[in-house]
């Protein structure tokens, strides 16, 4: 290589490999995650061939970490955490507790201080962000009543994992020298700490609140769509950025403030809809980062407090945050979810894990049992997820389980709850016709029962998706998302359980049309089209009327 590019090199040896593991792991039938994770082993310093720079690695992950954020910050409401808080708050406050504790006595076994047990407890404690929300969208859990609490729970660790990350460099310091002084420097850092991070909120509810949306209105109207862009991404990063640096609040807290006071405004999905592609990446290099990290060593030379590490993220904390749910009254299902979303962890653990060996007090087999138990536990998580939903069919009906049952008249599927498929459904009801629609976005589907309609939440390539929505019993299959392609893919597969059932798809182009009607789509309305021959229709209208007044 003529030059080195390190940076050019990490982004795309992370990608690409991702790519390759990530389409494995898709054949394989497991989390893609796990796929990231080992592409990341590929590239890290511990296995042979190419080895990415892991700094700017992790530099890339934190972008992951920040955008990810953004996402949660523009999803989350107020209402929704208040609502939850009377159980996330000390839920996650006793299951920190529990896991430091049992952290702790793992540590003092293997012979380690108590300040390297606190920082590995609290490592064990925190569940990765990415993981949970991943896996409660993949389940359309999100929204549910289950989702939320896991959500706010893992507000509530993060809030405190930003105020362990301050607190606990001069903890270790006061601990590990007895010079004395030590309860005054305390207080000195966590009044620092306190008033940095409200100042930081008072200065973004005040001043942020107003001028964040004022500032993207402007640009909305500048019709850009690519200033548009840049204006989210300046704002999701600018404050990330701004935040920890004048602060010194976390890029996370930062990122999730900034969503958060974009969420409330018209805007939100729109700039959630421009971040997501970049999210998307820049998550995926988060977790080929974390691989990176990880010795493989450490499986083969320490197999029991490894084993002892994973017990306790994923039944040590489960059990506690089962019992507390369950004392608050909810039923199991939701018990059941919650510790099962939390069973993991991920990016803050990291965090813990390189700050605790930076200052000398946690040793580096305690960072290698933690990344392992990290990579383990995400493993398993989607197993675990796997194997509550199966005991849930039994004890509840879900969503999933509902149509089957109900449902004995037939009626037209609609694929997509969008601009075009909102006026489908609502002329289709006009008509007095029974209507099924199919969304994948948890946000729009709710929009659509709240209007009144039965709605299968889930991505319509699935056939699985297509079966819950009976299509069999379908009169016809509307596909209006604007992705032709994608539409070519339902199209297919719906044939392929109903050969005879008609199908009206949407397109943009020219290529897109004949893809679909290759793929046995009947009606393609291509919207061009469509918008060409009205404004046709319309410029002669007004041509003949001159003419007649002329005349
Ligand atoms: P619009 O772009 O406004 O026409 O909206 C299209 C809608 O279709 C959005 O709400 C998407 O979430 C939804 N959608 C897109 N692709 C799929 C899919 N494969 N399965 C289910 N819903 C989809």
């Amino acid at each position: 290589m003529p030059h080195y590019t390190p940076l050019i090199g990490t982004i795309v040896a992370g990608l690409v490999l991702a790519f390759i593991m990530g389409a494995l792991a898709h054949r394989l039938r497991i989390s893609p995650i796990a796929g990231y994770l080992f592409a990341g082993v590929m590239v890290g310093p511990f296995t042979p061939g190419f080895v990415a720079d892991a700094e700017l690695a992790a530099e890339l992950a934190e972008l992951g970490v920040i955008l990810l954020m953004f996402g949660v910050g523009l999803h989350f409401s107020l209402k929704d955490l208040l609502s939850v808080r009377k159980i996330a708050l000390p839920g996650a406050i006793v299951q920190i507790a529990v896991a430091t504790l049992m952290g702790v006595g793992l540590a003092t076994t293997l012979g380690w201080t108590i300040v390297a047990g606190i920082f590995f407890g609290l490592a064990l404690s925190v569940a990765s962000t990415v993981v949970l929300l991943r896996g409660l969208q993949a389940r359309q859990l999100i929204e549910t009543e289950r989702g939320r609490i896991a959500v706010g729970w893992l507000i509530v660790e993060d809030l405190a994992m930003v105020l362990a990350l301050v607190l606990l460099p001069p903890i270790a310091a006061i601990l590990s020298d007895q010079t004395g002084g030590g309860t005054e420097l305390l207080l000195r850092s966590f009044g620092e700490v306190a008033l940095k991070v409200t100042g930081f909120v008072v200065l973004m509810t005040v001043v942020g609140r107003r001028l964040i949306p004022w500032a993207l209105h402007w640009v909305v109207h500048t019709g850009s769509r690519e200033l548009f862009r840049l204006a989210v991404l300046s704002i999701a990063l600018g404050v990330a950025f701004g935040a920890a640096f004048v602060f010194d609040v976390s890029f996370a807290l930062g990122a999730f403030v900034a969503g958060m006071i974009l969420g409330e405004t018209q805007l939100s999905r729109r700039a959630a809809e421009e971040t997501l592609p970049l999210r998307d990446a820049f998550a995926v290099l988060f977790f080929v980062s974390v691989g990176m990290l990880f010795d493989p060593r450490v499986v083969a030379e320490q197999p029991i407090p490894l084993l002892a590490t994973v017990t306790i993220i994923v039944l040590g904390k489960s059990i506690a945050a089962f019992a507390i749910v369950k004392a608050f009254g909810y039923p199991r299902q939701t018990a059941l979810t919650v510790s099962v979303s939390l069973a993991q962890i991920g990016e803050f653990s990291f965090i813990l894990a390189t700050l605790g060996t930076e200052l000398g007090v946690l040793p580096a087999e305690g960072r290698d049992l933690i990344l392992a138990g990290a990579i383990i536990s995400i493993l398993l998580n989607p197993l675990l997820f796997s194997m509550i939903s199966r005991n849930h069919t039994h004890t509840d009906a879900s969503h999933a389980a509902e149509p089957a049952v109900q449902r004995t008249v037939e009626a037209a599927l609609l694929v997509g709850y969008g601009r075009v498929g909102q006026l489908v459904a609502a002329k289709v009801r006009n008509r007095g016709g029974s209507l099924v629609i199919i969304e994948e976005q948890p946000d729009v589907a709710k929009r659509a029962i709240r209007d009144g309609f039965e709605v299968i939440i889930g991505n319509a390539t699935d056939p699985a998706t297509l079966e819950r929505a009976d299509i069999d019993r379908a009169t016809i299959l509307m596909i209006a998302i604007p992705e032709g392609y994608e539409g070519g893919v339902i199209a297919e597969r719906a044939r392929i359980l109903c050969p005879k059932l008609p199908i009206i798809a949407r397109a943009h182009s020219d290529e897109e049309v004949a893809n679909l009607e290759a793929r046995g789509v009947h009606h393609v309305v291509m919207g061009e089209r469509e918008i060409a021959n009205k404004m046709a229709a319309l410029t002669s209208m007004q041509v003949d009327r001159l003419q007649e007044a002329r005349a």
